[in-house]
Parts: structure tokens; C-alpha cells; sequence
């Protein structure tokens, strides 16, 4: 079933995303991750992309095995800024024949001038969306950035900008992930004053380490508000304490999301269980939450 279709009835939407592997215990960890997510079942699962556009047979690769293997409704990650238009017909017609339904359009990071060569046909995503519209019958999803994207100098131009992927013919976004649930709140006041009314799924990552913390404020500029951080340094040479402190906080937070009018959540899992796994049972016993 398309993601848009699930976005219609009235019950919240969970979704996973995963990594492809890069190595052999990669490739274990996810195998065992997935075998314990399987039972929560997610509405659907989604599948992150390189984009320095060397490796998309791994994407498309690790799509079609969880779509043969566990049944999961598949979103594929796509970026484009390092690939031709040709280049994305292909991977499109590779999407088409394995039945993915859904497509998470993106333009990627601009990868490093030095090792990989820049090609032009891309430059946002919007332009990605509009060829996906008209490449096939996609349910089509679009990044989203609470904080702003870094790139943008306003956070309202960063939504006109997001104007721009839902003219094209996106249909929901997923955002980044956040630690402070105003900015989502304040986001979605905005998003409203602005007349875009697509489904925006919040994302959310449990944390495990504090220098996970710190790349998150440098390369996304993503806030981190001062009990989160403090704790995530308390706890830092206890794992365990900083495991159950990080499950509450998500839990907390996704309570709190989806008590105020989110329609889901989206997990990064880093193809790790434990964490999300957890979060998402307190999440379902919770009454009235997930059927
Ligand atoms: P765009 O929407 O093109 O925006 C990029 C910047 O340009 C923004 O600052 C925006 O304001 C501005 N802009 C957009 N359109 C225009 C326009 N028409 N004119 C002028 N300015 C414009 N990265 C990966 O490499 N692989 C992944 O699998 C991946 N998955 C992601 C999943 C989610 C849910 C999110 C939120 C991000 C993901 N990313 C991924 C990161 C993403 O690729 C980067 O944040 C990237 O820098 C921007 O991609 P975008 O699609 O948001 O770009």
C-alpha cells in the first residue's frame, strides 16, 4: 500500500529507516535488527541512499530483499545531485520493476569537488520530484528541516523552498530529526500560516553517545537543549543508564508529538533495535495510540 494512501485513515503511522550495509557485521547487525523490529510492524520501512551517487544498487539492492524477504512497504531514498537524468531513469525503471511504490526524493549533500565528479542535470530536489511525477505513479515524499536546512539563510525560505518540492507533486515529508519538540511545533505553525498542507512525519532518533550529539550540531545544525545534553554527559561511561535515559527522552518526546497532532513517527534507527524498539512499545501501550 503507498505511504499516501496509509496517511489517509485516521490511525498514527510508524515507520523505520535503515542504512545498506557496508560491511559483513554491518550486514549481521541489520539482519538482527530487522528480525526484531519485524514484529513491531512498521507501515512501512525506508532505505537511506549515498549521494555521491557510486553505490545505488545497494539501495536499490537492500529494497528488494526486505521486499521479498519481510513483506515491509518499501520507501526508497533517491538523491540526484550526483546523478544524470539518465542515470535516474535507470534507477527509477530498477525501482519500477522490483513494485516500489514510494520514493523519498532528494537532492543530497553536495559531495566534496575532489573525489567525485559533480554532475549538472540536478540542482534541488523539486526538479527530482518533478521528474519522478512524471516517470511513474509514485507516492512521493520530500525532506523537511524544523531547524531550517543549514544551506537556507531563513527558516522561511526554507519552507518556500519547500513549497517548491510540493508544486512539483510531493505528496508528504519526513523531517529531520530534532531534540526540542517546539521547533517541530513551530514549524508546523508555520508551515500552516504558508499554506502547505502535505502530511509532515516527524523523525526521531534515540541517542547513544555524546559525540553523536556534537556532530549533530555541527553538521545539521540541530539544537541540543541543555537537560538532554547534561544528561547525555552524566551518563556518558554508563551505558546503560544512558540507554534507559535516551528511550525515556524519545519516548517523551514522541508522546508529546503525537499528543499535539502528529500523525506518526519516523525512527532513525542507525540499523540498531534496542532503543526504537522500546520506544515504539511504550508508544503502542499507550491507549488509543496504535491499534
Ligand atoms: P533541497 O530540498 O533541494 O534543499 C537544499 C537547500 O536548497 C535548502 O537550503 C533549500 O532551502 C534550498 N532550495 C531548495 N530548493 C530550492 C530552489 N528551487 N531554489 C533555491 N534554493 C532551493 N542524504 C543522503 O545523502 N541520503 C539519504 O538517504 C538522505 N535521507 C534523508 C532523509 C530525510 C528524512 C532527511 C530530512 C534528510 C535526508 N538526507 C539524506 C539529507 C539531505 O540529502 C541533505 O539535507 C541535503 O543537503 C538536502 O537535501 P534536500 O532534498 O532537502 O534538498
Amino acid at each position: 500500500m503507498k505511504i499516501t494512501e496509509r496517511l489517509k485513515d485516521k490511525r498514527k503511522i510508524f515507520s523505520f529507516e535503515f542504512y545498506p550495509p557496508k560491511t559483513e557485521n554491518d550486514a549481521i547487525r541489520l539482519q538482527s535488527t530487522i528480525k526484531e523490529l519485524k514484529e513491531l510492524k512498521p507501515d512501512f520501512v525506508s532505505i537511506t541512499n549515498s549521494s555521491t551517487g557510486t553505490v545505488p544498487y545497494r539501495t536499490v539492492g537492500l529494497s528488494k530483499a526486505l521486499k521479498e524477504k519481510t513483506g515491509f512497504e518499501i520507501m526508497v531514498h533517491l538523491t540526484c545531485v550526483s546523478h544524470t537524468k539518465k542515470e535516474i531513469k535507470e534507477i527509477v525503471s530498477n525501482l519500477k520493476e522490483i513494485g516500489i511504490d514510494n520514493v523519498l526524493a532528494l537532492r543530497g549533500d553536495i559531495p566534496d569537488k575532489e573525489t567525485i565528479e559533480i554532475k549538472k542535470d540536478y540542482v534541488y530536489a523539486n526538479e527530482l520530484v518533478e521528474d519522478l511525477r512524471a516517470m511513474g505513479d509514485f507516492a512521493i515524499g520530500v525532506a523537511a528541516y524544523p531547524e531550517k536546512h543549514p544551506q537556507a539563510s531563513t527558516l522561511k525560505d526554507d519552507i518556500l523552498n519547500l513549497k517548491k518540492k510540493i508544486d512539483a507533486g510531493a505528496d508528504f515529508a519526513i523531517t529531520q530529526l530534532f531534540f526540542d519538540n517546539k521547533s517541530y511545533f513551530n514549524f508546523m505553525d508555520k508551515c500552516a500560516q504558508m499554506h502547505v498542507n502535505i502530511p509532515i512525519i516527524p523523525g526521531i532518533m534515540p541517542v547513544t553517545s555524546y559525540k553523536q550529539l556534537s556532530n549533530f550540531t555541527e553538521m545539521m545544525g540541530v539544537a541540543i537543549p541543555e537537560d538532554l545534553a547534561g544528561n547525555i554527559e552524566k551518563y556518558s561511561k554508563d551505558k546503560e543508564s544512558l540507554m534507559k535515559f535516551s528511550i525515556d527522552y524519545a519516548t517523551a518526546q514522541s508522546f508529546q508529538l503525537l499528543e499535539n497532532g502528529a500523525n506518526g513517527i519516523h525512527f532513525y534507527t542507525l540499523n540498531r533495535s534496542k532503543a526504537t524498539k522500546q520506544i515504539l512499545k511504550n508508544i503502542m501501550a499507550h491507549v488509543g495510540i496504535k491499534d
